[in-house]
């Protein structure tokens, strides 16, 4: 485990899933760790519970990032409560399937609102408190760089995660802070346990490390991502895929 004691994590939509994992991750490595989440407040609890079961801190805070107006409050909840913020993973997200005739723009509005403008403003808001040292992790996905005809929103807003991670890496590194992309393989979550049943398969026979990823996987990736060893990593996103392209 790294030695992150004394920081403060906010990990957006941690309450399942992948940011459960990062949120836990970062929590035995040390940081103290706001649980952000948007509906489901006993998940995240729970969350909360197992960190301080293991010996850690953390509390929850409710923000659906997809308001504008949640978020300030969010980032000022994080600060007020820990008195820093030292790391930011804009890990919330939405997937949903679709074709080209399937597009609505209800779904380019939902996919967009949460997994661009949302990740954008929450990292406006941390970037105005965080630190030298500071870094935001940005979790993308494999799709952004392969994308599949059957997720064309979904591979958009990523691409688009991965331009703002060379943006945002861009403009602050003069106050060293350090922008990571993640970019998940095929991952088991809460959020995408029907199509994994059916695309398990498939998806295992891609990828050459011959499994479905863990959210612990995520973890350890982004553990890396905000520790001292990842000290001259900016800008760039780092596949964490068991070799899959999708
Ligand atoms: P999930 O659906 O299991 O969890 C998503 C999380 O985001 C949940 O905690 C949910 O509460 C939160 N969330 C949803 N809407 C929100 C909102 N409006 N405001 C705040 N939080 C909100 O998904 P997951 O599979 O754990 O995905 C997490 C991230 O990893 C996403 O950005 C996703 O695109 C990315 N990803 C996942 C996979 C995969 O295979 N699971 C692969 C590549 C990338």
């Amino acid at each position: 485990m790294r030695n992150l004691s004394g920081k403060v994590a906010l990990v957006t939509g941690s309450s399942k899933g992948i940011g459960a994992g990062i949120a836990k991750r970062l929590a035995a490595d040390g940081a103290s760790v706001v649980v952000n989440y948007s509906r489901s407040a006993e998940d995240a609890e729970l969350v909360v519970q197992a960190i301080a079961a293991a010996g850690g801190q953390a509390f929850a805070v409710q923000a659906d990032l997809s308001r504008p107006e949640d978020i300030q409050p969010l980032v000022d909840a994080a600060v007020q409560r820990f008195g820093r913020l030292d790391i930011l993973v804009n890990n919330a997200g939405v997937y949903q399937v679709d074709s080209l005739d399937s597009i609505t723009a209800e779904s380019v509005d939902m996919h967009f609102n949460l997994n661009v403008r949302g990740l954008l403003l929450v990292t406006q808001a941390a970037a105005r408190v965080l630190p030298p040292g500071g870094v935001i992790v940005n979790i993308s996905s494999g799709v952004a760089t392969s994308p599949q005809p059957m997720v064309h929103v979904y591979s958009a807003t990523k691409g688009a995660v991965d331009t703002l991670t060379r943006t945002l890496g861009t403009a602050l590194g003069a106050r060293r802070i350090r922008v990571v992309g993640i970019a998940p393989g095929f991952v088991a979550t809460e959020g995408n346990a029907e199509s994994a049943a059916a695309m398990a398969e498939h998806l295992v026979g891609k990828t050459p490390l011959g499994r479905v990823g863990q959210p612990s996987d995520i973890a350890a990736a982004v553990s890396y991502a905000v520790s001292e060893d990842a000290a001259w990593v900016t800008g760039t996103t780092l596949d964490v895929a068991g070799g899959l392209v999708f």
